[in-house]
């Protein structure tokens, strides 16, 4: 892959931006850097962290620079979940900045309602190149593609790649979600 990925101080300079454009810049200092260790997820938010912390897979966005905006912008509303309500998860907050932030996604569907077991997991897959989203229980054991930009057969051009490892708790209020990638760090 030859794709060139903003270097990290242009990533600053996108985050401000984005923080001027869709939260009134109310979220917190973060700092924005890449990750090479990331392997099987786009990024992650680290909350305990002083500033806060958002890194970035530079595996997956050299394949994907496209998302890279988008994944930022997510990482962005849970950062302003968690400086504004405490909020660490995918619930109704989320959701409704999500919208704001004209994002479509799959964490519409996952319900505010808990669920029967807790601690049930759930991998969100993504397919990049159309941002089709799915929903699994257990993490896929072997390569899985998109049937949208593919519907007859698996087709490796177009992969189901993990976005983010959720996790579901039975709290009472509503979906109880969590990056599987954060423990230790949130909070
Ligand atoms: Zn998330
Ligand atoms: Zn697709």
């Amino acid at each position: 892959m030859t794709n060139v990925l903003p270097g990290e101080a242009e990533l600053q300079l996108l985050f401000a931006r984005l923080n001027y454009e869709y939260f009134n810049g109310e979220v917190p200092d973060c700092r924005i850097r890449y990750n090479e260790r990331f392997s099987n997820s786009a990024g992650r938010t680290t909350y305990g962290a002083h500033p806060m912390e958002i890194e970035l897979s530079p595996k997956h966005f050299r394949q994907y620079p496209e998302a890279l905006r988008e994944t930022l912008l997510h990482e962005m509303i849970h950062a302003w979940c968690y400086a504004k309500f405490r909020d660490t998860g995918h619930g109704p907050r989320f959701k409704r900045k999500l919208r704001e932030c004209g994002l479509h996604s799959i964490y519409h569907d996952l319900g505010t309602v808990a669920p029967l077991r807790e601690s049930s997991k759930r991998y969100i897959l993504r397919c990049e190149r159309c941002t089709f989203e799915t929903l699994r229980r257990a993490r896929p054991r072997s390569p899985s593609s998109c049937p949208r930009c593919n519907k007859s057969r698996f087709d490796p051009r177009y992969p189901l790649t993990i976005y983010e490892i959720v996790e579901v708790r039975a709290a009472g209020t509503s979906v109880d979600a969590a990056h599987a990638a954060r423990k230790g760090s949130a909070r």
